[in-house]
């Protein structure tokens, strides 16, 4: 007998689980600079993504909120930790990076706890979940007024 979950339990691993029951940032920012709004409508994840930026261009502080499933929400709060206090061409340099993993076997560099989202790869339909929140803190912090979809 196949088991249609057996993949998604090593999908779901431990991190993914910590960070969707306990998201890390997930409040809206008094200071915000830049915010945008995320939707998947594939699987119904909504979220709103909040950065201070200074006038250097380095992203002091960022946050998001919204509900969606769990790589949805895990991917939104591993990625407010691990853009915070970079720079804007870093994070799009870092969203470029992780953009490449989510979608080809090779990313280019080490992404560190970011690559407990690698395993969105074998499921097509997740890799929309775990990119949302990049998408759309790149049209955040590109002051783009669209909202970004994954379709
Ligand atoms: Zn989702």
């Amino acid at each position: 007998m196949s088991d249609p979950f057996n993949g998604l339990r090593e999908l779901y691993q431990e991190v993914i689980f910590d960070h969707n029951r306990n998201p890390r940032n997930f409040k809206a920012l008094d200071c915000a600079t830049h915010s945008a709004d995320g939707h998947n409508p594939l699987c119904g994840d909504q979220l709103t993504v909040y950065v201070c930026m200074s006038d250097e261009g380095v992203v002091e502080d960022l946050s998001f909120i919204g509900h969606g499933c769990a790589i949805s929400k895990a991917s939104a709060s591993l990625m407010t930790e691990a853009c915070k206090g970079k720079t804007r061409a870093e994070v799009e340099a870092l969203f470029g990076n992780v953009h490449a993993m989510l979608t080809t076997e090779h990313p280019d560099c080490d992404l560190g706890k970011l690559e407990v989202l690698s395993g969105v790869k074998e499921f097509p339909a997740r890799v929309k979940c775990a990119s949302l929140a990049w998408h759309t803190l790149h049209n955040a912090i590109n002051q783009s007024e669209e909202v970004a979809k994954t379709e």
